[in-house]
Formats: C-alpha cells, structure tokens, sequence
C-alpha cells in the first residue's frame, strides 16, 4: 500500500484527512481517491476487491461516509470540494520534501 496524504484547502481550510489521492492498491483492495457528491468529502473509495472473502462485506464504488454512489474520481489539480479552490498536500507530508 503506498502513502496516503493529508490535503487542506487553504480557502476554507477544509481537509480531507488521509486519502492516497491518487489510485493506489494493497494486499486485498484497490482504492482510488474520489470526491462524494452527497458528503462533499474526499474519500478513498474501494473500486477493486482481490480477496472473494472481502467481496462480500465491502460494496465497490461507493462512499465510505454514507455509503452512496453519488462519486467521482478527484480531478488531478485536487479542488476543494466544497470551494472548488486547489487543496494542498499537509507540509507535514513526506512528499513536499521533493518541491
Ligand atoms: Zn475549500
Ligand atoms: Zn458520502
């Protein structure tokens, strides 16, 4: 399983908390990070189940919030999803030792 990145919104200082935000996968599930329309959130959403015991307690493609399907994939340029603003990944993430 690769990273997973805190993003805040520096106009309304949302934050998604930690989300791969980018299609990343592990031992059992693939996820790729989507926006929620109904909980305006971004989530990691499971598209992808690689165990047949894991298939059928965890629905593919919906929300982890509110279980809703109501999901998009999250744009590379990362908008808020409530102010449409770019988020920017936390400081304290590992990655920005590289900018
Ligand atoms: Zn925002
Ligand atoms: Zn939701």
């Amino acid at each position: 399983m690769g990273s997973k990145h805190n993003f805040i919104c520096p106009s309304c200082e949302y934050e998604s908390g930690l989300v791969s935000g980018q299609p990343d996968s592990g031992m059992m599930v693939a996820v790729d990070t989507m926006v929620c329309q109904d909980c305006q959130s971004v989530v990691d959403v499971v598209v992808q189940i690689f165990l047949d015991e894991y298939a059928a307690e965890i629905d593919l493609n919906c929300c982890p919030d509110c279980r809703g399907t109501r999901v998009s994939p999250w744009p590379s340029q990362h908008p808020c999803p409530k102010c449409q603003e770019p988020m920017v990944q936390d400081s304290l993430s590992p990655e920005m030792l590289w900018d």
